[in-house]
């Protein structure tokens, strides 16, 4: 047996929401005052203990998620930060090759621009993100120049033409010169695509 204080208990109010009804507790942990109140409370209870279970099963998904991910994954997630930062970048600007905006009839096909790289990621790993060795890029040039050798070494000479211009000769001369191999750790990766998020909404918060 619980031996019962004989002192009374002070009064007190419902926690029950809608109900606040003043009462007198028989035992210190009673917050209801009535059986009814008791029951709305403990279904609260049992919803809140739901809730809280749904959200660190979600949590611990998210975690076995991130564990199973590979370096490809984190690569690919970096690059497509740092290429849409490109396209902002480049926003006004023609496509790098031909100087073209392209048709809207491109626009509607799903995306007009890429941004397309100078010296190719596959053999170039270490300018896959380099400023200067990616520009906006009009999809149909980019996909055009693997496709067709011919149309590729026009394609290939244009960008080069008009990444001179844009850059000048020396920053072209870097790019084709020779670079340090450069292997990508997952932070390295994380890193890179953090950056270039912030680069592109700073960016879009200028032109607002
Ligand atoms: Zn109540
Ligand atoms: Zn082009």
């Amino acid at each position: 047996m619980i031996p019962r204080s004989d002192k009374p208990m002070r009064p007190k109010r419902c926690r029950v929401s809608g109900c606040g009804a003043t009462f007198t507790p028989t035992r210190s942990f009673q917050k209801w005052c009535s059986p009814d109140c008791a029951v709305v409370l403990a279904r609260q209870a049992k919803e809140k203990q739901r809730k809280s279970l749904a959200q660190r099963e979600r949590r611990e998904i998210k975690v076995r998620k991130e564990k199973l991910k590979s370096v490809g994954d984190y690569t690919k997630e970096a690059q497509a930060e740092f290429n849409r930062f490109i396209r902002e970048r480049d926003k006004d600007q023609p496509c790098i090759c031909c100087g073209s905006y392209g048709s809207d009839e491109d626009w509607l096909t799903g995306g007009k621009w890429d941004a397309g790289h100078f010296l190719s990621r596959g053999a170039y790993p270490e300018l896959r993100f380099d400023e200067d060795n990616c520009h906006k890029q009009l999809k149909t040039c980019n996909g055009g120049s693997g496709k067709y050798a011919a149309k590729g070494r026009t394609v290939a000479q244009g960008y080069r033409e008009r990444l001179i211009q844009k850059i000048g000769q020396e920053r072209v001369d870097r790019l084709e010169g020779p670079h340090e191999p450069k292997r990508y750790t997952v932070e390295d990766l994380k890193a890179i695509k953090a950056e270039y998020r912030a680069k592109t909404k700073e960016l879009k918060g200028r032109a607002a």
